[in-house]
């Protein structure tokens, strides 16, 4: 069987394509590696998507689901292990199989980035994590430590707060790249202690987390701030790998697009964290996905 689309990814980008694919009558496909939902099924409060003044992420994504399974969205699991995109019609390989589409759109978003410090690697999943809202709950009444100074950070320590007996927000600078009012209400939390200016050196322990060491920015001074958990939220890095050799990426490895988000090669799209577009929110990969998925319909009017 031939799609008319192959959406790769089931996060805000990819839901919003399929739902806009089948609206258009157009037969797609979506390809899910993980889980449904993707970065903001793991977000656990969203106060900027229109239209909701306070939802969770799980919530959220689980009505864009319902919402592309009344359009008749096929979603499928499977691992998708390359691409050949040099043809017309589109080949996807996967551990289900493979699949067959006139157009393709990739919308596999980005994933946490490493802090690459002593300890992290050997330490994750014991005590070192990249996603608050997932394993926040066993670190109730203890002390942790979150490594950023960007939204999911502020967010990570200000949902810790509510677990935690102590949260220290760590970051390299002493203004906040978050948004204001988050960083309004962050100020406002007893339990959340800031260490600004400050570089994590090394995460310790040996069997779990048992402390986070910090050098001052200025290299003056050195801290061990003693916690059971480290939560690192330093930014995020494209989920690249499948178009990494075959599309036009940009030095941060994000997939370059037009207007139309048609990438380097025809009938191939992308949408969302996954492409170079100046803000990553909700709102703008539910956008991109729509328009992934218009200008892919007029790419098979035209064929
Ligand atoms: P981000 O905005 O890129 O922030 C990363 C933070 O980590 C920055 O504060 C950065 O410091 C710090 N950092 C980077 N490398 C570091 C290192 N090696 N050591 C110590 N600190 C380091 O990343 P994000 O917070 O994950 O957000 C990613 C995107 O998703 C953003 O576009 C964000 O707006 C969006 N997002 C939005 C929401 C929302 O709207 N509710 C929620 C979550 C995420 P500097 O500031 O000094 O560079």
């Amino acid at each position: 069987m031939v799609y008319d689309i192959i959406i790769a990814g089931a996060g805000a980008a990819g839901l919003t394509a399929s739902m806009y694919a089948q609206r258009a009558g157009l037969n797609s496909l979506v390809i899910e590696k993980l889980f449904v939902g993707g970065q903001t099924a793991t977000t656990f409060e969203i106060e900027n998507y229109p239209g909701f003044l306070e939802v969770s992420g799980p919530d959220l994504m689980d009505k864009f689901h319902q919402h592309a399974k009344k359009f008749g969205s096929t979603i499928i699991n499977a691992e998708i292990t390359e691409l050949i995109l040099d043809q017309e019609l589109k080949t996807v390989k996967t551990t289900a199989g493979d699949f067959s589409a006139k157009a393709i759109i990739i919308a596999t978003g980005a994933k946490p980035r490493n802090l690459n410090v002593s300890g992290e690697q050997e330490l994750a999943g014991r005590g070192v994590s990249y996603c608050a809202t997932c394993d926040g709950a066993f670190y109730r009444k203890k002390t942790t430590a979150v490594v950023g100074g960007g939204n999911t950070a502020v967010e990570d320590a200000i949902f810790l707060s509510r677990l935690c007996e102590k949260v220290y927000l760590v970051h390299r600078r002493d203004a906040f790249r978050a948004d204001k009012s988050l960083v309004t209400k962050l100020h406002e939390i007893k339990n959340i202690e800031l260490v600004l200016n400050a570089v994590p050196v090394e995460i310790q322990g040996s069997e779990f987390v048992t402390a986070l060491s910090v050098q001052n920015a200025d290299l003056t001074n050195q801290r061990k701030l003693d916690v059971d958990g480290v939560f690192v939220a330093v930014g995020i890095t494209p989920n690249n790998q499948l178009a990494k050799d075959i599309l036009k990426l940009d030095e941060q490895g994000y997939i370059i697009t037009d207007e139309r988000l048609m990438t380097s090669i025809k009938g191939v799209f992308a949408a969302g964290d996954i492409r170079n577009t100046p803000l990553r929110q909700i709102v703008t990969a539910a956008a991109d996905g729509a328009i992934a998925a218009y200008s892919a319909s007029q790419y098979l009017a035209e064929l």
